[in-house]
């Protein structure tokens, strides 16, 4: 979600930079499938098995493609698979893509008035005030839920489902009855989530974060005191659930997950006039928690399995680039995080090793980053250039 007055300075922004004007159009492109044809909406509520989403023969996580909902490939031996169990598996992902879509369309409506993208987003609203209340909120695993079959999932999906509403409603785009239906779908969440507290989990810190943004959707102050504030809300897991190294209690998926759901609530507290970084130690935390999976990772930009994080997963995709992305531009500059993260991206071992020397040696990090090096793995001087 974004404010008024952030939408502002971005529409200023597009109409100023090239490289604005060039993330606008990389934005309209990614949504241009979803408004060329109708997207695919699973009318069933997602289920968790054994076998739903599995590869029968070598038990390998079957691909999410938005656009086939009764065909899911293996990548690894290729085979197609379908059934009730693989689509209701499939419905998880694409609940969660289509709010994704909706919050994007929105964002595209918002700063370009682009009507097709207003009316899309609108409707995937609408349709999902109706759905949710059509999904019984009964055989669940984890929490209570109407969609998915755990809170922690209706958390994550209503954030950007709320972002596709917020940007509408402050653009002027929606109906009485779209916005009604919003309301109901917020009200009834709220309740949900708020009664399944989860204490110092991971997933809590996206219950906080849907709750923040709820709290925004009505202007509730006495909600978003709660979610901003307590222990189980959002000051409370910066706090608390990152320990004195910058990772989160629980091991490293957690770690990005936690963060993430971290930063979407904080960007959902500044538009209730609450900014988590005023304080001096509140940043200090951030940044390390920023940091601490390049820290920790291993010499491939993996990141260490311990507890139950899988093995051999990588650093450098954009799910938790963008973590670094979004930490960076609320830190201003910052010579350590910007190295960490080109060296991820690039995946460049030589530049990661020279962040390491620097830290061993304890010498300051001049940022004398080697543009021949980063050439090299493919990385613009452009886009990462360093005094
Ligand atoms: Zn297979």
């Amino acid at each position: 979600m974004l404010t008024p007055v952030e939408l502002e300075r971005i529409r200023t922004a597009i109409a100023a930079e090239p490289d604005a004007a060039r993330l606008l159009e990389t934005l309209r492109a990614r949504a241009e499938p979803v408004l060329a044809k109708e997207p695919h909406i699973p009318r069933v509520k997602a289920l968790l098995s054994r076998d739903g989403g599995v590869c029968q023969d070598d038990g390998a996580t079957l691909s999410f493609d938005p656009w086939s909902p009764e065909q899911h490939r293996c990548p690894r031996c290729g085979k197609s698979f379908s059934g009730e169990r693989h689509y209701r598996n499939w419905a998880r992902a694409q609940h969660l893509w289509l709010a994704e879509r909706a919050a994007e369309l929105g964002l595209i409506a918002a700063l370009t008035d682009d009507a097709r993208a207003g009316t899309r987003a609108a409707e995937l609203l609408r349709v999902y005030a109706e759905l949710y209340f059509e999904l019984p909120n009964r055989d669940n695993v984890l929490g209570p839920s109407h969609l998915f079959f755990s809170t922690y999932l209706e958390s994550l999906w209503l954030t950007s489902y709320l972002a596709a509403g917020y940007l509408l409603r402050e653009t002027g785009m929606l109906e009485s009855v779209e916005l009604a239906g919003i309301d109901g779908v917020a009200e009834t969440a709220a309740g949900l989530i708020g009664e399944f507290n989860e204490g110092p989990s991971n997933r809590q810190t996206w219950h906080a974060a849907a709750l923040t943004a709820i709290a925004a959707w009505f202007e509730d102050e006495e909600l978003a005191g709660t979610a901003v504030e307590s222990r189980s809300g959002l000051l409370g897991h910066l706090a608390d659930g990152f320990g004195a190294d910058g990772l989160w209690w629980e091991g490293e998926n957690y770690h990005l997950f936690a963060l993430r759901g971290l930063l979407q609530g904080m960007h959902w507290a500044r538009a209730l006039g609450f900014d988590l970084l005023e304080h001096a130690d509140a940043r200090t935390q951030f940044r390390a928690a920023l940091l601490g999976p390049s820290r920790s990772a291993l010499p491939d930009f993996t990141y260490p399995a311990r507890r139950d994080s899988r093995y051999g997963v990588s650093l450098a995709q954009p799910a938790s680039l963008e973590l670094w992305e979004i930490g960076r531009a609320w830190l201003g500059a910052d010579a350590e995080l910007d190295v960490e993260a080109v060296a991820e991206q690039a995946q460049c071992p030589e530049l990661r090793h020279r962040v390491l020397e620097a830290r061993v040696g304890k010498r300051i990090l001049g940022a004398h980053v080697d543009e021949a090096v980063l050439a090299a793995r493919g990385v613009g001087g452009d886009r990462h250039r360093f005094e």
